[in-house]
């Protein structure tokens, strides 16, 4: 159960710090698909409530039309992450559309976007979304949909969201598969690592991927919805030890030689 309220923001882009995105825009503060690993709990944290509780508390920013209007006006034209904070398209962009009419908008200025989302509600805005100016990334951590229940509850199952990405591909739209976060005992196995790389060949899709980073908000909320039966403790100090990542990125980057998939670091942290 999500609980929602709404602000009134001054800007509705903003500058981002992500690798070749060079604004962000997010609709929401939070976000309702609750993934216990989610990093922008801890870029959330003047709302204290959201950050904390994540995945129960949505803030819907009620004016980001109207602001954004006029920020397109007056920024000059770059790719917009749509959504660097919060997934672009969670259960209320349903009956908001905020997420499809800023969309429209940037499109209109010649703002590029670059899509990150969980969720098969994507798929409504197939009318809007071209391959002149958006790419579409799906994040897809494992194939196995009982796992993937267990980390990000409420999101739509992998194997939808797999789906989804490869009719946005049939459309002939830039799509990219984020693997990510890749945590230590729940979805760094082989086969499981594998089956993702398949499937992104089967589209003719890349890989972007990334590590658990662990931030104190993080830390909390996932000691607080933890409930696999694999030791936190363990998952965690894997996580923190850069041998680990490296031994995963070169498992990683063989597997996709093998499968002929391009695939790079969201970071380059290795
Ligand atoms: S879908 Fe993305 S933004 Fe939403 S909770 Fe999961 S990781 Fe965080």
């Amino acid at each position: 159960m999500t609980n929602y309220t709404y602000i009134k923001v001054k800007t509705a882009l903003s500058p981002s710090k992500l690798p070749d995105i060079r604004y962000a825009l997010n609709p929401y503060v939070g976000c309702a698909h609750g993934c216990i690993y989610c990093y922008a709990a801890d870029l959330c944290k003047r709302y204290f409530g959201v950050s904390y509780n994540w995945g129960s508390e949505v803030i819907i920013k009620k004016n980001i039309i109207e602001v954004l209007k006029k920020d397109v006006k007056r920024l000059s034209p770059g790719i917009v992450g749509v959504s660097t904070i919060t997934d672009p398209y969670q259960p209320i962009e349903e009956t908001q559309q905020l997420t499809r009419e800023a969309m429209r908008i940037l499109s209109q200025n010649r703002f590029k976007v670059s899509i990150q989302t969980k969720s098969t509600l994507l798929l409504r805005d197939l009318d809007l979304i071209n391959s002149k100016n958006f790419d579409v990334g799906f994040t897809i951590t494992t194939l196995n949909d009982a796992i993937a229940k267990y980390i990000e509850p409420n999101a739509p199952s992998p194997n939808l969201r797999a789906k989804a990405a490869d009719e946005v591909s049939k459309h002939g739209i830039e799509t990219w598969i984020f693997l990510g976060p890749i945590i230590p005992l729940v979805n760094d196995h082989e086969d499981q690592i594998e089956e993702v790389v398949e499937f992104a060949s089967s589209i003719n899709s890349y890989i972007i991927y990334d590590k658990l980073n662990i931030k104190p908000v993080m830390n909390y909320n996932m000691r607080m919805k933890w409930n696999l039966n694999i030791d936190l403790e363990e998952v965690i100090n894997q996580s923190m030890d850069s041998s680990y990542f490296k031994r995963i990125s070169k498992l990683l980057t063989d597997l996709c030689k093998k499968h002929k998939v391009k695939c790079v670091p969201a970071f380059n942290t290795t």
